[in-house]
């Protein structure tokens, strides 16, 4: 089987999150052939799948997911979304670009490798989840520390996500940046329109809240992060009533956080910036707002600084593609975030991301055996074999 056969057995799958949909199964009797041991690990109602080959270390590990975001009004696809087509040299199907053809071509290298140097140094795994793109509670977040437990000792980590922008081997992931989200809840004094005196309102305390939350410079960024960012996306308020002076307003908000910045942190001083514009508004004006604010954090930053493994990829892209690939922390979390805390070296590399989540999501079909190619390079590279 070739990776463009096995891509297809795994795109004619339904395997919209958190369901494999039958994937694992197609997968663990291709790894299986070539002497791969292979395990399903159930946690809640979700399968992921741990295959390795060999033994000992050096440990490195292809990684990924198999579920897909919904395709959405099918009525809008070309052809339908998991009935994979070939036209004008791409390959349409959800999930064709993210992941299943990191999937497939991981899955090739690692086997042709094994087949080519079989008397290779040390291990090779697959680990694949079939919940990255719903609430990610029950995949890697919760293998990692199941498999650390037992003693598995990675040291190179590649997960096959579209990291590629404009063509394949332009860009390497290693890091991403952190995600909170703060709610925040300004609580006033509840009344009557024409009694302001009686009342608090807590819209006009929001205004300067968020106005000092806007100005803060929370950090620069450094050669590897931008900038520390902040969005407000919501903002509510009111009791439904034009004579009624609000109890409480809220506003939500995200951050995207450099690997200078915790989430502890950051929280620490959304605290000391709300509190004194607080006691501000007190003094000036005598009105008394208390708030209440929680947060939930997506994931800490993390950063894989040059090493073997983004040297070992980065002349791969330059070997098989011609291409000098930019390490970015650009984009969105991946679960990449709960693999980096136990230590090893970890890079995000695949296709070309420009069809994601969308309808008529394609990967192109050339890129593949190129792709394939890159992973069986940076294996030889870190087994020693070129
Ligand atoms: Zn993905």
């Amino acid at each position: 089987m070739n990776e463009k056969e096995l891509l297809l057995n795994l795109l004619d799958k339904p395997s919209v999150t958190p369901d494999d949909a039958g994937c694992f199964d197609v997968i663990e009797s291709y790894l299986s052939e070539f002497g791969f041991q292979t395990e399903i690990v159930t946690f809640g109602a979700v399968k992921n799948l741990w295959a390795v080959h060999g033994n000992g270390q050096p440990l490195t590990v292809f990684a990924g997911h198999v579920d897909v975001v919904p395709p959405g009004d099918l009525s809008k696809w070309t052809t339908p979304p998991f009935a994979p087509t070939e036209r004008g040299g791409y390959l349409y199907a959800r999930g064709a670009a993210d992941m299943k053809a990191g999937v497939a071509t991981m899955c090739l290298a690692a086997t042709n490798f094994v087949t080519q140097y079989p008397d290779y140094q040390g291990s090779i795994a697959i680990m694949l989840t079939a919940d990255e793109e719903g609430p990610a509670h029950d995949g890697i977040k919760q293998l990692m520390p199941y498999l650390v437990e037992r003693g598995v000792n990675m040291d190179y980590v590649i997960f096959g996500e579209p990291s590629s922008d404009k063509v394949l081997g332009d860009t390497i992931k290693n890091g991403r940046r952190g995600s909170m989200h703060v709610h925040l809840t300004i609580l006033g004094q509840q009344g009557h329109v024409a009694y302001p005196d009686l009342a608090a309102n807590p819209i006009h305390a929001l205004g300067p809240v968020i106005t000092r939350l806007a100005d803060e410079i929370w950090c620069q960024g450094n050669e590897y992060f931008p900038a520390t960012s902040k969005q407000i996306w919501e903002l509510s308020g009111g009791a439904g009533a034009s004579n009624i002076i609000p109890g409480e307003a809220t506003i939500r908000f995200n951050f995207r956080f450099s690997n200078q910045l915790s989430a502890e942190t950051i929280i620490e001083r959304v605290h000391t910036l709300v509190a004194e514009t607080l006691q501000t508004l007190a003094t000036n004006t005598g009105k008394r707002y208390t708030y209440d604010l929680y947060h939930e954090l997506a994931g800490e930053p993390f950063l894989t600084r040059e090493g073997d493994l983004t040297q070992a990829m980065q002349a791969a892209c330059q070997s098989v593609l011609g291409q000098s690939p930019k390490l970015s922390t650009g984009g969105g979390t991946s679960d990449a975030r709960f693999v980096a805390p136990f230590g090893p070296q970890v890079v995000e590399f695949g296709p070309v991301n420009a069809t994601i989540h969308q309808v008529d999501e394609c990967v192109k079909i050339d890129d593949l055996p190129r792709l394939t190619q890159v992973y069986q390079r940076v294996l030889m590279t870190l087994y020693g074999k070129n």
